[in-house]
Formats: C-alpha cells, structure tokens, sequence
C-alpha cells in the first residue's frame, strides 16, 4: 500500500484503515488515520481519463487541478454542514462533463458556471459566497444586481 503524507503534521506514515468503491465506482476511497497525530482523513484514487487544460480569462493555461476545484467548492461551502461527500459528488460530475465534451481545453469561466450552477442547488449561501468571488465584483451595485436577479430565480 503506497504511503500518503497526513495533511495535519505531515507524517509520512498514515494507515489505511478502510478501502472500498464510490458510489459510482469510479473511485477508491480510502480511510486513513495518521499514527503520529492521530488525524483521519480521506484519499481518492482514480482514473485519470487525460489531462485537461484550463484556459483562464487572462489567457494563460494551466492543467486542470481536480483538488483545488474541490476545495474552492469546500470554501464557498464553510460551515454549510454539508458532507464530504456531496462535494465530492459534485466535483465528478464536473468533471464527467468536462471530460464527456471531448475538449482538452477548457475556459474557467464554464468551469465557474458549472460550480455556480451545482451550489445554486445546493445552498443558497454558498452558491452568494462564490458568486461573489468568482465574478470579482468591482462594485457594490454589481453585487446588487446579482442579488436582485437571485431572489427573482
Ligand atoms: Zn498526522
């Protein structure tokens, strides 16, 4: 079994402690639990159909990075008591669509529609929360604007 650093102290030894499928199979979900501090946490392993690029709106590129689209979700999500899982959930089917439109290339901007739309369903909070930052409103109007056309939805 391959070692994995524990994300709370960086121990390089952490134990797995329970091993099964997704729901979906398409990823193996281990338990692990840190013999030095005692943390648990979660790894997923999966397969990586091919590597995808993002195109951001300054026109620079850069490969899709599956675990920071994961912990913007988990940001917008703080203190929401939604579970691991769900985020998880929504992060595979982002990606099932963004590996199912057959680009390699890929604006962040749909990415950002795709998340925004995914927590619009999900919590209303979360879904203002990263509105807020991924739209980068200059003004306040702006914000207002957003807000208004949210409560018309
Ligand atoms: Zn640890």
């Amino acid at each position: 079994m391959s070692k994995m650093r524990c994300p709370y102290c960086s121990n390089d030894n952490s134990q797995v402690r329970d091993s099964r499928s997704s729901e979906d199979h398409t990823a193996i979900r281990r338990r692990r639990f840190c013999e030095q501090c005692g943390s648990r946490f979660t790894t997923y392993e999966r397969i990586q159909l091919r590597d995808l690029v993002i195109i951001k709106t300054n026109d620079q590129k850069e490969v899709f990075d599956r675990d920071k689209m994961f912990r913007s979700i988990s940001l917008a999500l703080r203190k929401r008591n939604i579970d691991q899982e769900i985020i998880e959930k929504i992060v595979n089917a982002i990606v099932r669509k963004l590996e199912n439109s057959g680009e390699t290339e890929i604006k962040s901007n749909l990415i950002g529609e795709y998340i925004m739309d995914a927590l619009s369903r999900l919590d209303q909070v979360a879904y203002v929360r990263f509105a807020s930052v991924y739209k980068n409103f200059r003004e306040v109007k702006d914000f207002e604007d957003f807000l208004d056309n949210l409560e018309e939805k």
